[in-house]
């Protein structure tokens, strides 16, 4: 089991920690990214604490694909859907994870680089 105790995105799912919530259901909550990189920087995030993207498997089905469906709905909300956006997971050290609780950054407003670096 995953230790969730000290895990900042689940005390902000709790209600312990503010933040500015933009979407939330059962499954997922958005928020905007306290320290924004894009002028539309939303996390997206499960309810549920899963440590990464390493850690899931066919029973976060839903989760996984309500992030991908919700993600574009935000970006629509967001008025970022025509000139495009930028769905990110950062998985562990080297892939730049630094909350190990799955998300998912929903990045736009701006034109993106590539390669990522
Ligand atoms: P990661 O580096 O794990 O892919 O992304 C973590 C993100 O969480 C970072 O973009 C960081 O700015 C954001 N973040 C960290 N702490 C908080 C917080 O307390 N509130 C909000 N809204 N975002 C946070
Ligand atoms: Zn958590």
């Amino acid at each position: 089991m995953p230790d969730n105790n000290d895990c900042i995105f689940c005390k902000i799912i709790a209600g312990e920690i503010p933040s500015k919530i933009v979407f939330q259901d059962d499954l997922l909550i958005a928020i905007e990214d306290i320290s924004p990189t894009a002028p539309v920087h939303i996390l997206i995030i499960p309810r549920e604490h899963i440590d990464s993207l390493n850690e899931v498997n066919h029973s976060h089905s839903e989760i996984l694909s309500q992030i991908q469906i919700k993600a574009a709905v935000i970006a629509r909300e967001m008025n970022i859907d025509q000139n495009g956006y930028r769905l990110v997971n950062n998985c562990g050290e080297w892939g730049g994870q630094t909350v190990m609780h799955l998300h998912y950054h929903l990045l736009g407003g701006r034109k993106m680089t590539w390669p990522a670096g």
